[in-house]
């Protein structure tokens, strides 16, 4: 049998704080307790869930290190399915670092980055998405991504994963039994393997489809400030910030970079970029500015093109239109405390048309806000959906679905079983990888080296 260690680590944030924790877990958990722990009152053993008051002692001249509480909690029903024990000590480095030092002296060793979870995982008590979404939680900003990742760690991505995956291995004994048996009369309605497998086929592909959107609460999503200059680009920007976060002068082209800045719209985390504005370039500075505002163009997830809407449609205004495209857009008609004279045909292929807005009077700026956040989501995420937020399942799933999509077109051409079989094999293991039915040290490493020492 393998030889498992105990292990140890402080997993509250390192520095001062009203209480640190400091944890242990393995099967030496208890004796580390029992040597390094004197009870305030009475003696006798460590009961498993019972808090106890009491003074972490150095075992080696009694001498008193800090008074803490601590518990004890008997496997399986832990954390890590080991023995586990917690020391609720004063929140100071120096103090922790005592009582980690005793507990290695005692027979502990430091634990690894997210090693308490690997082995919450090892232990069987998690799959790998629910353990990454201990990750997700811990690192989340907004209600949205934190509502996700409890729903991830609930096991809500698994089991979809899950009952994709026993479709396809429903398919899959189908096939096999036209490999094993092909002389026989065998039963195989093929019709239903088939609509069996193209079930699961869109599973997989409205899953990965929802990376787009699990990305944007996850990391954020860009949105450019463009148009010519003087618009109000960056009064704009001030606006959204509810700050004065861009320069803004009367003259033109005072942001000659990009000047960025995050705010939250209803959970999601949005980058506003403010830009350079579009015009003759007057110097080498304003014609770089300029260019890369037009590299920036094309990679942004959706520009507000801001055209002043108390002057005429200027030929400066048609080259942003142009540069444009047909990029994802909101036209923001800016100034409308100043009469109108702008007459613009707002482009057909616009999925919004103008909102108006008076940057300087912050009017209009909060259903500006929710046409983007309406740009930027799609329906299915206002209705809860699951989404996946995680670089490495949407990998897996994109795999998956190449398999699935494969093993559709194989059925239909009617190949040999042999191909189809492979093909939704294939499927899913790649669905496994993703709840950690398939797992190798090197996926382990890469998820857990992300975590920090004592999670
Ligand atoms: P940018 O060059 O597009 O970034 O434009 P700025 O934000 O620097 O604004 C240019 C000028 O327009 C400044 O004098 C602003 O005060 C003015 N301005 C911006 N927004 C409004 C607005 O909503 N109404 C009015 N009347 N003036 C505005």
């Amino acid at each position: 049998m393998e030889n498992i260690e105990t292990i140890c680590a402080v997993s509250t944030p390192s520095g001062e704080g009203g209480i640190g924790i400091v944890r242990l877990s393995g099967p030496d958990a208890h004796k580390v307790l029992k040597a390094i722990f004197r009870k305030a009152k009475g003696g006798g053993d460590i009961t498993s869930r019972r808090m106890y008051l009491g003074h972490i002692v150095d075992p080696e001249h009694s001498e008193q290190i800090d008074e803490v509480f601590a518990v004890f909690m008997n496997a399986p029903l832990t954390y890590t399915r080991e023995d586990i024990g917690e020391v609720y000590s004063h929140g100071g480095l120096a103090v922790q670092r005592r009582i980690l030092s005793v507990m290695i002296r005692c027979g502990a060793r430091l634990a690894e980055p997210g090693e308490f979870t690997k082995r919450a995982f090892l232990n069987g008590r998690i799959d790998l998405a629910q353990a990454e979404a201990v990750l997700d939680i811990i690192e989340s900003e907004t209600d949205e991504e934190l509502g996700h990742a409890i729903k991830s760690l609930e096991g809500v991505l698994s089991k979809k994963i899950n009952g994709i995956r026993n479709q396809l291995r429903r398919a899959l004994v189908e096939v096999e039994a036209l490999i094993d048996f092909p002389e026989e009369e065998i039963d195989v309605d093929e019709k239903e393997v088939l609509a069996g497998v193209e079930c699961a086929e869109k599973e997989i592909a409205a899953l990965a489809d929802s990376y787009y959107e699990g990305n944007a609460v996850k990391h954020g999503l860009e949105v450019l400030i463009v148009g010519r200059t003087n618009v109000g680009k960056s009064s704009l920007l001030n606006a959204l910030l509810a700050r004065e976060r861009a320069i803004v002068t009367p003259l033109p082209g005072t942001t000659r970079d990009m000047i960025e800045d995050t705010i939250h719209i209803m959970g999601i985390k949005v980058r506003i970029v403010d830009t350079a504005g579009f015009g003759l370039p007057r110097d080498i500075v304003e014609r770089e500015g300029l260019a890369r505002v037009k590299r920036k163009i094309p990679e942004a997830d959706l520009i507000l093109w801001v055209v002043d809407g108390s002057r005429p449609y200027s030929d400066e205004d048609r080259e942003v239109c142009e540069e444009i495209g047909k990029r994802r857009k909101i036209v923001v008609i800016n100034k409308t405390d100043l009469p109108r004279l702008l007459e613009i045909d707002i482009p057909p292929e616009s999925p919004i048309s103008g909102i108006e807005v008076s940057a300087l009077r912050e009017e209009g700026i909060e259903a500006l806000k929710t046409a983007i956040y309406e740009a930027l989501m799609s329906k299915e995420r206002r209705a809860n959906a699951i989404l996946v937020t995680n670089l490495r399942h949407k990998d897996a799933l994109s795999r998956a679905l190449t398999a699935a999509r494969n093993a559709v077109s194989g059925l239909k051409r009617q190949e040999p079983a042999e191909f189809i079989a492979f093909d939704l094999r294939d499927a899913g293991q790649c669905l496994g990888e993703i709840t950690g039915e398939a797992w190798t040290d090197d996926i382990l490493h890469d998820i857990f080296s992300r975590f920090c020492i004592g999670k």
